[in-house]
């Protein structure tokens, strides 16, 4: 039976319907997950995550794969789904719950299909922990952000944080047809290499709150957009106006700053 077949058949037999609202498209492909599994060289050493574990057609394999799987999935009526689906495996430990909230144990792998409500704060909770590879199906949009070029108009703090943090690569694209119920938008699978910051930040939580405010107003000069990080920084407005004038980086436009450009910015005011 093909992997689409199955899913029409347990969605039919448990009565169960699929909500948009959290990212119910569930990967019927089995070479595309296989693919996934591959491209994040997985083998019986390690410990993968699965955030948003569906109807488990990817669990199911990566167990196959791997020492340990991680298995969250936050909506009930699949979590008990799930339970039928990966009964006798025993390298599979389900939680129910939502990934971004709960206590996850270590894992040093991620591979998934992340609900595309959720890529974002998703991204930025991961970038935050220790993993060495991950290998993620997002929306294709939502990839290119992440490899954007300086001034494009995809560019952005996600742009900047993901490569402060890691080797990011779009590996190949997937069409919507890959999933059950097909999503009304085109993905791309991506991967996450953990690796040193490649320029020198003093103090990263004046960075990342930097890069939150500037790109709040992405178009406007720099001496403009800065000053509610120094008003937040309790810096007065006509010092604040001073040390801006004394940037140089004040006239450029925020959007065509380079990320290193973003760190010299931060490391002014460490
Ligand atoms: N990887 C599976 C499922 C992808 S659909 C497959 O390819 O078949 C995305 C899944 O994430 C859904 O099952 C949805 O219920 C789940 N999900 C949505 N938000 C979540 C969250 N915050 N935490 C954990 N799981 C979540």
């Amino acid at each position: 039976m093909s992997l689409l077949e199955e899913a029409k058949q347990l969605i039919h037999l448990h009565k169960f319907s699929p909500k948009r609202g959290l990212g119910q498209n569930f990967a019927v492909d089995m070479t595309i997950l296989r693919r996934m599994i591959s491209f994040a060289s997985v083998d019986k050493e390690d410990v993968v995550l699965e955030i948003g574990a569906g109807l488990g057609f990817l669990t199911r394999l990566l167990c196959e794969e791997c020492k340990q799987v991680i298995a969250i999935e936050i909506d009930s009526r699949l979590v008990e789904i799930l339970r039928s689906q990966l009964r006798g495996l025993e390298n599979v430990d389900l939680i129910e719950g939502d990934a971004l909230r709960i206590d996850i144990p270590l894992f040093d792998k991620v591979v998934s299909t992340p609900p595309y409500s959720i890529s974002s704060s998703m991204l930025f909770w991961l970038l935050g922990k220790p993993f060495s590879c991950a290998v993620l199906t997002f929306q294709r949009e939502f990839a290119k952000r992440l490899t954007a070029h300086v001034g494009d108009k995809d560019y952005g703090r996600l742009t900047i944080s993901a490569y402060y943090r890691a080797d990011v690569e779009l590996l190949t694209d997937v069409s919507r047809k890959t999933f059950y119920p097909s999503p009304d938008v085109e993905s791309t699978i991506v991967r996450l290499k953990p690796r040193a910051p490649p320029f020198h930040v003093e103090n990263e939580f004046l960075f990342f709150s930097l890069l939150r405010t500037l790109f709040m107003q992405p178009n406007k000069k720099v001496r403009n957009a800065i000053i509610p990080f120094l008003r937040n920084l309790g810096v007065e407005r006509d010092d604040a106006m001073n040390r801006v004038n004394s940037l140089l980086l004040y006239n450029r436009r925020v959007r065509q700053l380079t990320p290193e450009d973003f760190g010299d910015l931060a490391n002014e005011f460490a």
